[in-house]
């Protein structure tokens, strides 16, 4: 069966090429750590490189095939963000970044999709990067994280980046990166990202959701990776929170839960009673296909553990695996 990938990343060889002899990619190195792994240095952020990531996009085609992947459509790794860097060395390794992704999509456009990374902290910087990509290379939209230093994509500031992507159509994955907003309460036993990941998301769709973004914007197409997080298993108290609080509902008209199915979920929660669930929660047309390659969180065989599931129509299957992603992204 086909499959459309849309939570695959790119560490771009750009970087590695740059940062061989110890170089430096706009200001960004990298190092061994004791037990021989590399790791990106941006800034006062340090980010864990997996093996997978230098890999040649020969190499990766090679992995696709046998995970039985059809098409990655490609985000860059999450560790450029660079929002805690200058505005000029974001712009440049976004530009950087893009570009490869561009190459790759050109060089295999049976294979390859693009999303971008973009500088979020100077808002006309990245509406420009997103026209560029959208109107010049053709992405598909662009990923980003949940926070911009941390400010939530609510705030004022943020709408002509919204009312730009709605404009341009671009569809816009959020996917954390460094740290979440459980680094600052607890470090240990690799909750920042377990628990952190989710919580974020879940805090991305009360804020477009309770802050007016989701009703200025209509035709805003926003993926939440990793299932959306907590975000299907807490609606019923976002929506009580809703009902009995006047500050909940300022900016809305209608409850959370109304706003389930204008966002789409990547099929990322692990477990088969957890993907019904989320199914059953938002509609099959709304949850599309994702890996996390090449990431030590990913799936082993993604396909396969989509293929293998009993409670999954082959319907649902099919929807999840190609046929959503192929109408909303044009695939
Ligand atoms: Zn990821």
């Amino acid at each position: 069966m086909r499959s459309i990938d849309i939570h695959a990343h790119v560490t771009p060889q750009c970087f590695w090429r740059a940062t061989r002899d110890g170089g430096n990619w706009h200001t960004l190195t990298r190092e061994q750590d004791s037990r021989g792994r590399e790791v990106l240095i941006s800034g006062d952020q340090r980010g864990q490189l997996p093996p997978k990531a230098s890999w040649t996009p020969e190499q990766r085609l090679a992995d696709m095939d046998s995970l039985g992947v059809d098409i990655h459509v490609l985000s860059p790794y999450a560790g450029f963000y660079n929002y805690n860097l200058d505005t000029k060395i974001a712009i440049a390794t976004s530009r950087d970044s893009n570009d490869e992704i561009s190459q790759m999509a050109k060089s295999w456009p049976d294979r390859f999709a693009g999303l971008a990374t973009l500088p979020m902290q100077d808002v006309p910087a990245a509406i420009a990067e997103l026209e560029r990509v959208m109107v010049q290379l053709g992405f598909k939209g662009a990923m980003i994280n949940d926070h911009i230093n941390g400010r939530s994509l609510d705030q004022p500031e943020f709408m002509p980046f919204w009312k730009a992507t709605e404009q341009l159509g671009a569809m816009i994955l959020f996917h954390q990166g460094g740290d979440t907003i459980v680094s600052s309460r607890i470090k240990r036993y690799h909750l920042p990202n377990s628990i952190g990941n989710l919580a974020e998301r879940a805090i991305t769709f009360a804020t477009l959701v309770m802050g007016g973004v989701m009703d200025a914007c209509p035709d805003l197409k926003i993926c939440l990776s990793h299932g959306g997080g907590y975000t299907c298993q807490g609606i019923g108290r976002l929506d009580r929170g809703w009902e009995t609080r006047p500050e909940a509902r300022a900016h809305t008209s209608q409850p959370p839960s109304a706003y389930l199915r204008r966002f789409y979920y990547d099929c990322i929660v692990y477990t088969e009673p957890a993907l019904r669930y989320l199914i059953d929660t938002v509609g099959v047309d709304r949850v599309v296909f994702g890996t996390d390659w090449p990431y030590d969180m990913d799936f082993d065989w993604p396909v396969s553990w989509i293929l293998s599931l009993e409670s999954i129509t082959q319907e649902e299957k099919e929807a999840i695996l190609w046929k959503n992603l192929e109408g909303l992204l044009g695939l």
